[in-house]
């Protein structure tokens, strides 16, 4: 770890500004690894311990990314007015947390969770077209004519939406295995396209995000982003 001067990793944990530390550890406020110390210039780094008045001072939270497999019956916010269970209730870690984006209490699927503001508008923001890719299993069988509406844009309310792309994988009696592709992330948006070109969704996962994948991580677990993946993501 660097050394940097004891005013300068005060004012980093938000005790105070520099020149409120200064005033602290001159007042004798301030110990590092147990001994009250008054000199200005003393160095610290991030092993020893610094106390102010006696209570120990936590360097600021690490950002962390996480990637979740939602399982269907959670709310993707922090907090529900109807107590219903949360994907943060999932997630194990000491940082606060909080979802990139949504998705549906009934659709499953890769979610990431992040302390991260500015990650989470990169990732959000309809400007940066960030592709999701979603596995439906939706009703019928669609025709060409209907997967080509998914490419030139369907009416939803009040918009018209981006070129998308929808690939059947399956159909089986009357229902059809579909994967989705698209670059937005309206509200209930799969589900809206779906409905209006005549197939409603019957079942909603999300499988791709970015270049991430959600893999064979089961579902209601969930893991740490690895070094390569977060810098493919920043
Ligand atoms: N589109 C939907 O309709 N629901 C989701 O949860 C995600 C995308």
């Amino acid at each position: 770890y660097k050394k940097i001067r004891l005013q300068k990793y005060l004012a980093d944990c938000g005790v105070a500004s520099r020149r409120k530390a200064e005033e602290l550890i001159l007042q004798g406020r301030i110990s590092v690894n147990g001994t009250v110390v008054t000199e200005l210039g003393t160095k610290v780094d991030y092993n020893d311990i610094v106390c102010f008045d006696g209570k120990r001072l936590k360097r600021k939270e690490d950002k962390v990314y996480i990637l979740l497999n939602k399982p269907v019956g959670y709310v993707t916010t922090v907090k529900d007015q109807f107590q219903r269970p949360t994907v943060i209730d999932l997630v194990d870690v000491p940082e606060r947390i909080f979802p990139v984006g949504r998705l549906d209490y009934d659709t499953s699927g890769l979610l990431i969770l992040t302390n991260d503001g500015s990650l989470t508008y990169r990732l959000t923001h309809p400007k940066f077209k960030i592709k999701k890719v979603y596995r439906a299993v939706i009703k019928g069988i669609p025709s060409k004519e209907k997967i080509e509406k998914f490419e030139k844009g369907i009416e939803i309310e009040d918009y018209v939406t981006a070129p998308a792309k929808l690939k059947i994988i399956k159909s089986f009696k009357n229902t059809s295995t579909v994967e989705i592709t698209i670059y937005e992330g309206k509200n209930r948006q799969v589900r809206k396209m779906c409905k209006n070109i005549g197939h409603p969704v019957l079942e909603l996962k999300r499988v791709g995000f970015g270049h991430l994948s959600l893999g064979d991580l089961p579902e209601g677990k969930w893991r740490k982003l690895n070094k390569n993946e977060i810098s493919k993501l920043l």
